[in-house]
């Protein structure tokens, strides 16, 4: 009922911005929770992660397994059966999503840098992802100005990947809006991983710091993230990033358990780690590393010849998967 009561508002207010604000910001979300099924509707197959309610309206986040793309949709269109994850990853082993997933939990051993940090073998070009830690000074939109400017002629929107933490979100609405505003001109397409809620950092060794402190509760570090990134108009991707790329085996299983797919990175710029072909890039873009941010305008620059010929791109995440898994 209240959909049709609403309808002639967007029909009066048809612009592009007002229609998504429309469809996909949820302000009052509520009873958000993990709940793995089978969705099927509108000739597709789907998997529902987690299921919630909005507006007083039941609503699914759904990811397509073979593209890996994810969307927010009403749960009334769907027929649903519930799952174990352990049936998800059974059903669905044939899929990019699940041979992602498998392929993140072979590299589950190593402190830093587990998960997928390889995306695309052999393709001219990098992933490139960039990370939003909590922080006091403001985004670097020069990272994103630069990809903009040098792949407009090429690749518009440009792919890029963003790993955002809650407490990034809350401090920065307006770099964050004016991010929005790059997706709505169609000058990025941006997937938006999840980098936890709080993001704890403290002076322990690594294997008692970030997730791994004692005491953190993933379930908020996860799931509360989910739920600002939806209030802020973000559809949560399958990815997450581990802060400080710090994880041990355990957590690696507890974050795949969400249905979540650890993203690691094989050239961390300001680590002075060289990227190769398929490469997952990583940089902060947060305002704390203006090495990496160098080092990064200083590699589109050399790099500004192969981009125009085509001869090194940006891959989306999502596609790279799907093409080394299908
Ligand atoms: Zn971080």
């Amino acid at each position: 009922m209240k959909l049709s009561k609403r309808l002639p508002i967007t029909i009066f207010c048809s612009c592009f911005f007002c229609i998504q604000i429309f469809a996909q910001n949820f302000e009052d979300i509520k009873r958000y929770k993990v709940s793995f099924a089978l969705a099927t509707g509108a000739n597709q197959k789907l998997i529902a992660l987690r299921s919630f309610s909005a507006n007083n309206q039941k609503y699914l986040l759904l990811v397509n397994p073979e593209t890996l793309d994810t969307k927010v949709d009403l749960s009334s269109k769907y027929a649903t059966s519930s799952l174990q994850f352990q049936n998800v990853l059974a059903i669905f082993k044939n899929t990019a999503y699940i041979k992602s997933i498998e392929a993140a939990a072979a590299k589950d051993l190593q402190l830093q840098n587990a998960g997928i940090d390889h995306a695309i073998p052999n393709e001219k070009g990098i992933t490139l992802t960039i990370d939003l830690c909590p922080s006091h000074k403001a985004l670097d939109r020069i990272i994103f100005q630069s990809v903009f400017d040098e792949f407009k002629k090429i690749e518009q929107p440009a792919p890029l990947a963003i790993s955002v933490s809650g407490k990034w979100m809350l401090k920065h609405q307006d770099d964050l809006n004016w991010l929005k505003g790059l997706v709505e001109k169609k000058e990025l397409n941006i997937t938006w991983v999840n980098h936890t809620y709080n993001h704890q950092v403290n002076k322990l060794p690594l294997d008692e710091n970030f997730l791994l402190a004692p005491g953190t509760n993933l379930d908020i570090e996860v799931l509360e993230n989910e739920k600002l990134m939806l209030k802020n108009g973000l559809i949560p991707s399958v990815f997450f990033r581990f802060p400080g790329l710090v994880s041990d085996k355990a957590i690696v299983g507890k974050i795949e358990g969400y249905g979540l797919i650890p993203v690691g990175s094989d050239a961390w710029l300001a680590k002075g780690q060289q990227p190769n072909a398929g490469s997952i890039v990583l940089i902060h873009g947060n305002g704390n590393e203006e090495i990496g941010v160098k080092d990064f305008i200083q590699l589109l620059k050399t790099k500004q010849a192969d981009v125009k010929n085509k001869q090194w791109l940006l891959f989306d995440l999502r596609e790279g998967l799907e093409k080394e898994f299908e």
